[in-house]
Order: C-alpha cells, then sequence, then structure tokens
C-alpha cells in the first residue's frame, strides 16, 4: 500500500502509522482533557487495531517522559537567554507549561509509540 505522508508528516498530524491517512484520535482538538484520549477502536481507513493488547500504551509513559524532559530543557534555554530567569522562576512557569501540554504530550507519545512499535512489528512480518 503507497503511504500518502511521510512518517514525520504523519507523526506531527497524528495519523495511522501503518496508512498515514487514518486518524489516531476522534477528536482534533487535544483539549478538553476529558476527551484527549479518545481513540476509534480501528484505523478508519485501513482498519489497524489502534489498541492491539491491554495495556498497550503504558509503553508511550517512556515517550512522553522524553518529550517533557525535551519541552523542558528548550524552555530553560528560552527563558535564561531572553529574560535570564533564576531556576525557581523557571520550575513555576514550567510547571503551568506542563500542565497546560499534557494533552498535547499525551497525544504525541502514544503516536510516537504506536510508530515505534509498529514499524518493529512490520519490519519483523516483512511488510516494509
Ligand atoms: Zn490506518
Amino acid at each position: 500500500m503507497a503511504k500518502p505522508h511521510s512518517a514525520i508528516y504523519s507523526i506531527l498530524t497524528l495519523r495511522c502509522p501503518r496508512c498515514r491517512s487514518g486518524k489516531l484520535f476522534v477528536k482534533s482538538s487535544p483539549y478538553p482533557y476529558k476527551t484527549m484520549a479518545q481513540m476509534p477502536e480501528k484505523c478508519p481507513v485501513c482498519g489497524l487495531d489502534f489498541n492491539p493488547e491491554p495495556g498497550f500504551y503504558w509503553g508511550a509513559m517512556y515517550v512522553s517522559y522524553g518529550l517533557t524532559v525535551a519541552f523542558s530543557v528548550f524552555n530553560y534555554a528560552w527563558m535564561y537567554l531572553i529574560w535570564g530567569w533564576v531556576t525557581w522562576q523557571f520550575l513555576i512557569v514550567n510547571a503551568i507549561l506542563l500542565v497546560i501540554m499534557i494533552p498535547v504530550t499525551f497525544r504525541y507519545a502514544r503516536c510516537i509509540y504506536f510508530y515505534i512499535i509498529q514499524g518493529f512489528e512490520s519490519k519483523f512480518k516483512g511488510e516494509e
């Protein structure tokens, strides 16, 4: 099956890792927090199971941790360079930004994790 988009574009737009067309989440907006995790059971385009096994997305916590650390380092760099802020000011503002970004981080962590696992599986099955 020809893939319509690159992997980077598909991850940024939260698309299915197999067909790169179907949307991974029911609602386009990650807000409100209540609906941020709603995913269809299967890809509407290729039928890939979006919940292959119970607890599948536990591994996404590691991706989420990495994204959070990268986001915090980025925040520290620009806050220090622009305002020359000390650590306690950074910690307060960064904590607020991290809470606001929870749904975005959550979705991208799931998406990236799904791409990693799907990539391994498709190579194992000889689909690539
Ligand atoms: Zn699909």
